[in-house]
């Protein structure tokens, strides 16, 4: 990262997202757009949740139902994102517990 954040929203080829996952902030069309919602579509505020390359990645290799039901449980785009990224990482850690 060279390039200053301050003219983050700034234009629509230079916006850029933060990673539902790690937390990472990275340019948007290097981002894999996520809607947890599946073809909710009418839902406010249309936003769609981004995740990085690796953390994309990874899901891909993962128990997707169980991330989608992660994200819902703990509120994703309806909470701050300090509290969401906690309460995510406990949740998806809770289920990676095999005992
Ligand atoms: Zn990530």
């Amino acid at each position: 990262m060279t390039m200053p954040t301050s003219t983050l929203w700034g234009s629509d080829s230079d916006q850029q997202v933060t990673c539902i996952s790690c937390g990472e902030t990275l340019a948007r069309e290097d981002a894999r757009e996520y809607d947890k919602y599946g073809d909710r579509w009418e839902r406010e505020g249309k936003t769609f949740e981004y995740l990085c390359k690796p953390c994309h990645r990874e899901y891909c290799h993962q128990n997707r139902e169980g991330l989608e039901e992660a994200l819902v449980a703990a509120d994703a785009g309806r909470t701050d994102r300090t509290k969401f990224l906690r309460r995510f990482c406990e949740l998806t850690t809770e289920s990676a517990k095999f005992d």
